[in-house]
């Protein structure tokens, strides 16, 4: 954990303080979603927040995922559309690139993803560069974008879901909910992602609805769950709201 309060170059009229929001934000470095410790700025009329990873952002690191070297860079050196190796989604701002001819670029955030995740119940996920088996949501190796994206596997029962995926369902889900159809932010649905059901976003696949199924179901929602709170950081009062709701259903 970083100071508490501090001047960043990105934003450098006021200071940013270290907080810990109740509801999502969308990081002014790497223009992507965020929940858990944030730097916000401190002047009422400013809403600039930065992902911790974001604002503490070392000028170059490594993954142990890859052989590149990587530099931190507030803009994609390339004018091209750019996307992160790990997640699938655009580069937009804050990005680490190796100097390979074809770079391999990275989000500040992907790079800080837990290797090793471990829950209630013996339920353990491992983040992999490439997928064992297919993913579960979208049913290829490949994301949408046709990225070799990274993803996380639950052992013993090795379900499999990209994270691309995993952060698509949120996001789409987060923007209906969110936004009006105007474009306005929906102020009573600003907490909606607490009351996110992974549940209602997953099919059982062919429709099958025998115990053993609803088991599978089960299971599959909990590996969602425990990826989504290694996507966003800081998680215990969303994903006990989350496994509330679950156990409620
Ligand atoms: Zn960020
Ligand atoms: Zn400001
Ligand atoms: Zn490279
Ligand atoms: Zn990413
Ligand atoms: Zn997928």
């Amino acid at each position: 954990m970083g100071l508490t309060r501090i001047k960043h170059p990105s934003h450098s009229q006021h200071y940013l303080v270290l907080r810990y929001p109740q509801e999502p934000y969308w990081c002014d470095g790497c223009i992507g979603l965020g929940f858990g410790p944030c730097y916000e700025c401190e002047h009422e009329d400013c809403s600039f927040y930065l992902h911790e990873e974001c604002a503490n952002a070392a000028p170059s690191t490594s993954h142990p995922f890859s052989k590149c070297s990587l530099k931190f860079h507030y803009n994609a050196p390339q004018e091209d559309e750019r996307y992160c190796d790990a997640c699938g989604e655009d580069v937009l701002g804050f990005v680490y690139q190796c100097s390979h001819k074809h770079p391999h670029d990275y989000h500040p955030r992907c790079l800080k993803l837990p290797l090793t995740v471990t829950a209630g119940d013996g339920l353990i996920l491992q983040l992999k560069k490439k997928l064992p088996s297919k993913c579960l949501r979208c049913g290829s190796r490949e994301t949408s974008n046709r990225i070799q994206g990274w993803c996380y596997v639950s052992s013993p029962d090795r379900y499999c879901y990209h994270i691309a995926c995993v952060k698509d369902m949120i996001l789409e889900k987060w923007k209906k909910d969110y936004f009006t159809q105007d474009g306005n932010v929906n102020e009573a649905n600003s907490l909606a992602l607490q009351t996110f059901s992974p549940g209602r976003e997953i099919a059982l696949p062919g429709g099958r609805s025998s115990s053993k199924a609803t088991q599978i179901w089960r299971k599959a929602t909990t590996v969602i769950m425990v990826i989504i709170s290694a996507l966003f950081g800081e998680p215990s009062a969303l994903i006990s709201v989350l496994v509330q709701y679950l156990l409620s259903s």
